[in-house]
């Protein structure tokens, strides 16, 4: 998928190989050199839809900062230690509750191009701690397979996890480019993990986004390519119908992935962080998502009352383990006194780990 209009080149990065490998590929794409990404935020600042205008544009620039980074969950909250690679911010799907429109100061999708030097980074941050397990993915910061095509980072991503002994690596996408991952020896280490809503949802709220059916049949396809297959429910969205379009997406999933081949299901509700509320009203004026009932939670984040929450996460859970009750089904971001209103017991922090290790599946 190309939607680029235009491509900024951070003169630092022009001898890398990716910035080369990206120009061919986007040759139709206009180009311009630059000596600051910085100075694009002001191309945009004065503009109606700087996020919409930001995901027209590829920065490709130079990592200067750390390699790897703690998923920001909120205080309070019980942590899946989800360990952000951190290569590509920003996202060309448009989703209303993105919690991205306004995370980063700059709307534009930036690369990073010097990707061996910050591999080569995690390599000796793995190498270092060889008895931790690192659960690392690149989908918080953009969506791990929406650039592909342009950009193909998945494939080098997966060769250089794939003999990582202590490193669980997840790419996290609602996109269907997974023809590059189907040849590659991933030696049962990768996961390749949907986010998914039902249907109606995907219609009024995913602009752009491969629809349900596509992304199941993509992971199918990953399935029989021997990857591990995740699924996250994130943000489920409480709505009339929510129930049966649910269900129904869960019935889906069993009918075409072995729950064998199924490391985890997470769930999360809809949470919308304080200013992203006036961004949705503007950006997505025919979104209902900003008309339930939410209240102020942890982090300042507005959420459905907790009565709601646990009704529907409890339904959720019911549907899964209905189907198979080994299936592995943790809660994103909620906070450790709600955990035992869903499930039997608390878990401890980290336990998930623990969980997807003792399956011994890879
Ligand atoms: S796919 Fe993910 S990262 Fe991209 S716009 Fe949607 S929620 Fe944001």
């Amino acid at each position: 998928m190309n939607c680029y209009e235009i491509v900024y080149v951070d003169k630092a990065v022009l001898n890398c190989e990716v910035t080369s490998s990206v120009l061919e590929r986007l040759a139709q794409v206009p180009i311009e050199f630059i000596d600051d990404p910085r100075q694009l935020q002001d191309e945009v600042a004065w503009m109606s839809n700087p996020i919409g205008a930001g995901k027209r544009g590829l920065v490709i620039t130079k990592s200067k900062g750390k390699a790897l980074k703690t998923c920001p969950g909120a205080r309070g909250t019980l942590c899946c230690n989800y360990t952000i690679l951190d290569i590509v911010q920003n996202c060309p799907l448009d989703c209303s509750y993105c919690i991205l429109q306004g995370y980063f100061t700059n709307p534009f999708i930036v690369l990073y191009a010097n990707v061996d030097e910050v591999l080569a980074e995690v390599d000796g941050i793995l190498n270092r701690n060889p008895r931790r397990l690192f659960r690392i993915g690149t989908g918080e910061f953009t969506d791990s397979l929406a650039l592909e095509g342009p950009i193909p980072l998945a494939a080098k991503l997966v060769s250089f996890f794939a003999d990582k002994e202590n490193a669980l690596f997840e790419l996290k996408t609602k996109a269907v480019y997974v023809d590059s991952l189907l040849g590659l020896n991933h030696r049962g280490r990768i996961l390749v993990s949907w986010s998914l809503n039902p249907q109606a949802v995907i219609d009024r709220e995913e602009v752009g986004v491969a629809p349900l059916d596509a992304r199941l049949e993509a992971a199918r396809r990953c399935q029989e390519a021997g990857y591990k297959i995740g699924f996250h429910f994130d943000p489920i969205i409480y709505y009339p119908d929510w129930e049966r379009d649910y269900r129904g997406v869960v019935d889906r999933i069993f009918e075409l992935i072995d729950p064998r081949n199924i490391p985890w299901i997470s769930l999360g509700t809809l949470r919308l962080p304080p200013g992203l509320k006036p961004v949705i009203k503007k950006r997505f004026p025919y979104s209902k998502i900003i008309y339930e009932e939410m209240i102020p939670g942890a982090g300042g984040k507005l959420r459905y009352p907790k009565p709601v929450r646990v009704q529907m996460y409890r339904k959720m859970v019911e549907w899964i383990h209905g189907y198979d009750p080994d299936v592995f089904v943790y809660l994103c971001m909620e906070g450790q006194e709600l955990w035992p209103k869903v499930f039997d017991e608390r878990p401890k922090e980290g336990s998930m780990y623990f969980k997807v290790f003792d399956r011994n599946w890879w």
